[in-house]
């Protein structure tokens, strides 16, 4: 059976399928070896010991230190006690062949239903014990030594996914990751961008495919065409096998050294987005000048929780010193209150909610302790502080009042610090970008993050599939916000640096170039295309045809004439 989606990382991979449900914990099916049974059974008693030890617990808690008797622990013990529940579950390991958390979260599943159906309001609304204590045991079962999970991948596998939060993903053992497949997503979405920075094929928008693929059937991932292939065919795996030997390869040496320097000698520098730490070194092997965008929000890792001053300042200086000479870009959190709390209340729509610096607003302590980490690492290289989401001058108040209070605390506490680390603003909000001029003299530079700017000029959600077809980076009003930013920073001597997905694609990055734009930071496996286009190019051609673009009227139009005017420098090969 094949399945069509969006592939947004090129290349073919074939292997059995991870497929992972996200509950309080995530829960994924594995198929488990006969012989392994009585130790899956094993674990979900222990979980289940666990859970009545720690309910006991809370109850005698409750009882000498409140005086109450928590009566709802008794029904949640009695819960533990139901056959429907732990023998339910064993029979289903036995049977299906299944992990333990996978059977749990069958029996759930089966609950549920029997819950929905029942007449009593008050029944019903007991789903939220149930889930209290199954989602007690998931807990246990992930918490326990022997439990797989996906930091430590029991082999290789196709991660199939509704999608990868930031936390997942910085949990996730990549090595033994072959490709990606998402339900939901879109070539600007943040799964696929780091599926293209890891060099692992990717098809995102799948709708459906957590439910249709079953856990550990053979899929092919062919991240060119979008496509994805369930048990494919004998012919057709060993074509596609063939394919795989094609994944991460690095450039070769001589063109990672080759400067970026058009035919007319303009210079146009190439950093790497990293989203963790280790991928700094990696921007390095493809030539990258720097880090642009480090996204720290990562360091949270699964536990979503804020790393504290000390461990972000070993961070920041490590990455600074191996990148030395050149800068790297810290981001500031870029996070929601969905991305802090597992499992708390979400927003309606996160894209517009009580991100970054609005979230900084309430609860200013964590971007304190960060901020204090970067002013000190900053002494150790070339450190740049980045803030998101910024949405106009009220906005930089804020974040420059806290900045000299962080340098205020820092001094009354005798810890050195670089008092002089720049200060950019990522230009990603329309509001921002369209008072660019207001912003740029209290700043040492910009970087426009096209992922959202394009997202929030075209009303176009960069998650959704559906409407992925309609998210144009070519569209007029995002050149022409672009080039408003360019010209407004280009007065007060601000440079300007593109850190969303439009820098990595050549025809676009040649584009940008044209409109003034000197700095391009990309997932790093994109630097050797965008650096052999700008090489084969020349700023006296590029120049009036981005002039052109800005007076043409579709997304369309401007494409094919961008692709006339410099069908030259894009196929050129990328070793010239
Ligand atoms: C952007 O918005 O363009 C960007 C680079 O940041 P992110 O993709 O992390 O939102
Ligand atoms: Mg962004």
């Amino acid at each position: 059976m094949k399945l069509d989606g969006i592939g947004v990382s090129p290349g073919i991979a074939v292997g059995p399928a991870l497929v992972v449900e996200r509950e309080a914990v995530p829960v994924f099916r594995l198929l488990v070896p006969p012989e392994a049974i009585d130790c899956e059974i094993q674990r979900l008693t222990r979980a289940v010991e666990a859970s009545r030890g720690q309910l006991k617990a809370i109850k005698e808690r409750l009882r000498h230190e409140v005086g109450v008797h928590a009566y709802i622990f008794d029904a949640h013990l009695l819960m533990l006690e139901d056959p429907l529940l732990l023998d339910r579950a064993v029979s289903i390991i036995r049977q299906e062949l299944v992990n333990a958390e996978w059977a749990l979260r069958t029996v759930s599943d089966h609950l549920h239903e029997l819950f929905e159906g029942l007449r009593d309001e008050y029944l019903k609304e007991r789903t939220t014990d149930l889930d209290d204590v199954l989602g007690r045991i998931q807990l246990n079962l992930g918490g326990a030594p022997d439990a797989p999970s996906l930091s430590k991948l029991p082999g290789q596998f196709v991660v199939v996914a509704v999608d990868l939060t930031p936390s997942e993903a910085a949990e996730l053992d990549w090595e033994h990751v072959l490709a990606i497949a998402t339900d939901a997503g879109s070539p600007s979405h943040h799964t696929s961008i780091l599926a293209r920075s890891f060099g692992i094929p990717a098809v995102v928008g799948l709708h459906d495919a957590t439910t249709r693929i079953p856990p550990g059937a053979t899929i092919a991932v062919d991240g060119t065409h979008g496509a994805v292939v369930i048990e494919p065919g004998e012919p057709a795996l060993s074509a596609l096998r063939a394919g795989q030997a094609e994944r991460r390869e690095r450039p070769r040496a001589e063109a990672r050294v080759l400067p970026c320097v058009t035919r007319d000698a303009v210079r146009v520098s190439l950093l790497g987005n990293a989203e963790f730490p280790e991928e700094a070194g990696h921007a390095l092997e493809y030539g990258a000048e720097g880090i642009g965008l480090f996204r720290s929000e990562y360091l949270l890792g699964r536990a979503r929780r804020w790393p504290d001053e000390e461990r972000q300042y070993e961070v920041y200086r490590r990455m600074v010193e191996q990148i030395a000479p050149h800068p790297v870009t810290v981001r500031t959190w870029d996070v929601g209150p969905e991305d802090i709390v597992p499992g708390g209340p979400t927003s309606a729509n996160p894209a517009l909610g009580e991100r970054a610096l609005r979230l900084m607003r309430r609860a200013p302590e964590p971007f304190r302790a960060q901020l204090r980490a970067l002013l000190r690492a900053g002494r150790h290289g070339a450190l740049r502080i980045l803030f998101p989401f910024v949405s106009g001058p009220s906005d930089l108040r804020l974040v420059l009042g806290l900045l000299e209070l962080t340098r205020e605390g820092l001094r009354r506490d005798g810890i050195p610090f670089a008092a002089d680390v720049p200060i950019g603003l990522m230009l990603e909000v329309p509001s921002a970008a369209f008072t660019a001029d207001l912003l740029a003299p209290h700043v040492q530079f910009f970087a426009v993050g096209t992922n959202d700017l394009i997202q929030y000029l075209l009303a176009v959600d960069r998650a959704d599939p559906r409407v992925s077809s309609l998210y144009e980076p070519l569209h007029p009003a995002v050149l022409r916000t672009i080039d408003g930013v360019v010209r407004a920073a280009a007065v007060h001597g601000v440079p300007v640096s593109i850190c969303g997905e439009m820098a990595a694609d050549p025809l676009q990055a040649l584009l940008l170039v044209g409109l003034g734009v000197r700095e391009l930071s990309m997932s790093p496996a994109a630097i050797p295309a965008v650096k052999a286009a700008v090489r084969a190019a020349s700023v006296a051609r590029l120049e009036p045809a981005a002039r052109a673009s800005l007076s043409l009227a579709t997304a369309e139009e401007i494409g094919a004439m961008l692709r006339r005017e410099l069908a030259e420098a894009l196929t050129a090969p990328a070793s010239s």
